[in-house]
């Protein structure tokens, strides 16, 4: 067990950088930083900020030395500089970050699981892409396997011959069929170092471009009859993965049952309402898991909670979000409130 007083380390700066080192530092943990970017909102809240590239060996060794444990917040944290983090413990593990980096691997790995994605191909060449496009047909989407976030890295073929614009860099991609979807869910779930697992309700996601909008909890009965089975494939994922700490499974709610869209090893932006609207959030069952705490009830704290999202300028319309005293307001401190970035959120509790 890692008391209260030792010092977590964080790799990624980020919003979920910053609410873990807030989850961190209400049980009386140091937080420390690990971010190549120097205007870090999580460093702004940490005791201690690591400013450089990943691939700076003499960096991260430094680092090490200074955690009792180290987690990221940012799923595309290269797997290779890692290797410098030494004896001190990495949780979750680096193979879950080596699964969740690549959106092939992933649905491989889930499919081996017993999980279903969309139908998908692997598409390096434009004649793979001819392939996808005779098997799986259109529409469909075209994703690169690494680096997307967001909606970012993604082109939707609405019919085959939008595939004729597409042009190919080289960049390694894979084509999924669209799915036709009732409504999108999260499982979101935290498990112990001793295998115990919590899961949050499923909350019902709606995206804008791309984007997560909005989550609603309660999910409607369609969404919820889908829950179980969905959960099921994600306890699997943590078994498989030898996984401490949050996970979180996006999946469509479909006429044939649950489709797996993909999974995050980290808490997520669908998770957020947990912060008010649980009796412990995914923040802090983190924390706990990793520091080999025992685990805090993840049961609603409300009859439903709603959150959303303040993308770009809509930040700027916090004095109007206070004037309403339900609203729990969540602002991440970002100086430029550019168009699609994620500035904060609001939640809102129904009692
Ligand atoms: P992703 O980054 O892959 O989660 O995609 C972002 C959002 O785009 C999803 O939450 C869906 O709303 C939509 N989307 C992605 N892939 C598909 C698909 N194969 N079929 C239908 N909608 C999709």
């Amino acid at each position: 067990m890692i008391p209260p007083g030792e010092t977590i380390g964080i790799l990624g700066g980020g919003q979920l950088g910053r609410m873990l080192a807030m989850a961190a530092a209400r049980l009386g943990y140091r937080v420390h930083i690990f971010a190549p970017e120097s205007d870090s909102i999580a460093a702004d809240v940490a005791a201690q900020f690591t400013c450089a590239e990943w691939s700076d060996a003499a960096a991260m060794a430094a680092f090490a030395a200074d955690c009792a444990v180290v987690t990221y917040e940012f799923e595309n944290v290269p797997v290779g500089p890692l290797k410098a983090l030494g004896q001190t413990l990495l949780l979750p593990n680096s193979g879950a970050l080596e699964v969740a980096q690549d959106r092939l691997n992933e649905k491989r790995f889930v499919t081996q699981l017993g999980g279903r994605p969309a139908p998908f191909a692997a598409v390096d060449t434009a004649e793979d892409l001819a392939q996808a496009l005779a098997t799986i047909g259109a529409p469909g989407i075209l994703k690169t396997r690494r680096d997307g976030y967001d909606g970012k890295g993604q082109w939707r073929i609405m019919a085959d011959h939008d595939a004729d614009g597409v042009v190919l860099t080289g960049q390694p991609l894979v084509y999924e069929g669209f799915v036709r979807f009732a409504g999108e869910f999260s499982v979101i779930l935290c498990r112990a170092q001793d295998g115990e697992i919590v899961f949050w309700d499923s909350a019902e996601n709606v995206h804008k471009g791309g984007i997560l909008d909005r989550s609603t909890v309660p999910a409607g009965a369609e969404i919820a009859s889908q829950v179980p089975a969905a959960r099921e494939l994600a306890a699997k994922v943590t078994a498989a993965l030898n996984y401490v700490g949050v996970l979180t499974l996006e999946f469509f709610a479909t006429a044939d049952g649950p489709v797996f869209n993909e999974m995050a090893p980290r808490v997520h932006n669908s998770g957020h309402w947990t912060i008010e609207g649980a009796l412990t959030s995914q923040f802090e069952n983190h924390i706990r898991a990793i520091c080999g705490l025992p685990l805090g009830d993840p049961a609603l704290a409300a009859q439903g909670v709603e959150m959303w999202n303040l993308i770009g300028d809509e930040a700027h319309d916090w004095a109007p979000i206070l004037s309403d005293p339900r609203n729990h307001l969540h602002l991440y401190g970002k100086a430029a409130a550019r168009p699609g970035r994620k500035m904060g959120h609001v939640t809102r509790l129904t009692l």
